[in-house]
């Protein structure tokens, strides 16, 4: 099922998408829904997963907050997509310039002081700074990827739904990067 994401992101990197026609499949659309993956992406508007990975209504199950953070309820909703939907992927996608990792390297190095919840969604980013400050290279960058790397893991260790799936290999689950400036999805 990967396969089928990375051909979908290199079309859409490429600009040469397939062609969509929206109003087929909508009466089957309108019975159920069989999403092929379901997608853990951050909320940035610049970040369009079903576009990202060019694909159709209907294949995709995302799941978007600020951070691409495994919270209980996303993690309530992806369990909903495999479980229900069927969707035997799941992808955590981070990206390049990502706000909301920026923003918690701004509280750990500069003491930033932000309003209303985001001090908790920060909160669970900083563990990804920690070890990225410890790497060399541009922290920004570093942190996005660790940040990835943790919600992969988190998500392989969520009991009782994800984790059985995954430890069976019903499921597979991935992270990857979107890079804003070229298109293309790495996978970290
Ligand atoms: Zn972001």
């Amino acid at each position: 099922m990967l396969e089928r994401l990375q051909a979908g992101n290199a079309r859409y990197a490429a600009n040469q998408p397939n062609e969509k026609d929206f109003s087929a499949g909508r009466a089957a659309r309108a019975t159920a829904q069989s999403p092929v993956a379901a997608i853990l992406s951050c909320a940035d508007s610049r970040v369009v997963p079903d576009l990202v990975f060019d694909q159709e209504p209907g294949d995709l199950f995302v799941c978007r907050v600020a951070g691409n953070i495994v919270t209980p309820d996303l993690l309530a909703s992806i369990e909903y997509g495999v479980e229900f939907l069927g969707a035997v992927l799941i992808v955590v996608l981070g990206h390049s310039s990502c706000g909301a990792v920026d923003a918690a390297i701004e509280v750990m190095k500069n003491d930033a002081k932000l309003p209303g919840h985001l001090p908790e969604l920060i909160r669970a980013i900083k563990p990804a700074v920690v070890i990225a400050e410890k790497t060399s290279g541009v922290l920004l960058d570093n942190a996005i990827v660790e940040n990835v790397k943790r919600q992969v893991a988190a998500l392989k260790r969520a009991t009782p739904v994800i984790a059985r799936d995954y430890a069976a290999k019903k499921i597979d689950i991935v992270g990857g990067v979107y890079d804003i400036a070229t298109g293309k999805v790495t996978m970290v």
